[in-house]
């Protein structure tokens, strides 16, 4: 018996070091990706979900390696985090927005006030001074900093609350929006939603999707609603998939949706199109 744990326990290492090797690997080269401009931001447009109209675009990570082979975000983000290559990739992706925005303003007709939301993870918030960086690229962009909406997960305010309240305290006073990611899915206490300058909640996609077949799942969303209602939050419903998702949301008070019914994450261009036509497709 003792042999055959022992096996196991072999088994456990040899499956470790597979991925730990893995991860080194990826590492190595998402290190390399980021140098080589093989990372690209998807624009996913978040609608006003009474009136459809896009109000903003969250900006997500794409990496295509050398191969061809489109790497899974989830996947190459925890390695970054892991890495701390989080920090340079981070600051790409706030610099990569600010660029399109720029772009955009310059393409539009009309003045376009269409918001960036970028997410910021909790091991960035921690390594990098994030305010300083993002002053930096509102003075080189020229872009205000109302134009940006940073997206923060729970995990932040558990590893450090004190560090993220000067944070997202310096945050606010570049005139940005801080929404809270995920929301509904972290493990702390909910006290610091009084201390903390949060504008919006971001309703995990986990109580969104099957809610029309779930009331338990709808209890969950009506509560998150009612709770930001009586701290005077907006809120936006990921993984809004159908009309009838949308509707629904609506006319429970949610105030924007983000979710395949509008579109699937858009290379820039696509986004840019969506734009100027004011709504979804
Ligand atoms: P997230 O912040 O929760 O982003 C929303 C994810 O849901 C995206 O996955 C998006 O493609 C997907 N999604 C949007 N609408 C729908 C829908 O209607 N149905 C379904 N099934 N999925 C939908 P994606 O692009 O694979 O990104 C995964 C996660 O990776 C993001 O989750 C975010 O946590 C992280 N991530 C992506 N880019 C960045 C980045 O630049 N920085 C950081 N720190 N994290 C990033
Ligand atoms: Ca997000
Ligand atoms: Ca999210
Ligand atoms: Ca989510």
């Amino acid at each position: 018996k003792r042999a055959k744990v022992s096996g196991r326990a072999e088994l456990y290492q040899f499956q470790d070091f597979a991925i730990a090797r893995a991860q080194f690997g990826m590492e190595t080269e998402l290190r390399r990706a980021i140098d080589n401009g093989e990372l690209r931001l998807a624009y996913q447009p978040i609608c006003d979900l009474s009136s459809g109209r896009v109000v903003s675009f969250e900006a997500l990570a794409r990496w295509t390696d050398r191969d061809g082979r489109e790497h899974s975000p989830t996947n190459f983000i925890a390695v970054a985090e892991e890495s701390g290559l989080i920090v340079p990739l981070g600051r790409w992706a706030i610099e990569e927005a600010a660029r399109t925005l720029v772009r955009w303003d310059a393409a539009a007709l009309t003045p376009c006030k269409i918001r960036m939301a970028v997410n910021l993870s909790a091991i960035q918030l921690q390594r990098d001074a994030i305010a300083p960086v993002l002053q930096a690229v509102l003075d080189s962009s020229g872009l205000s900093g109302d134009r940006f909406t940073l997206e923060l997960t729970e995990s932040a305010i558990v590893t450090d609350p004190d560090g993220i309240a000067d944070t997202m305290h310096a945050l606010k006073a570049l005139g940005t929006t801080l929404a809270m990611d995920d929301f509904g899915t972290g493990y702390s206490n909910l006290a610091y939603l009084q201390k903390l300058p949060i504008d919006i909640l971001k309703i995990d996609r986990s109580f969104v999707t099957g809610m029309l077949a779930d009331r338990d799942k709808v209890s969950i969303v009506r509560a998150i609603l009612s709770l930001a209602q009586a701290l005077g939050m907006r809120t936006t419903a990921e993984g809004v998939e159908t009309h009838e998702l949308a509707q629904t949301l609506a006319a429970l008070g949610c105030t924007y949706g983000q979710g395949y019914f509008y579109a699937r994450p858009l290379e820039a261009d696509a986004a840019y199109a969506m734009v100027q036509s004011g709504s979804a497709p």
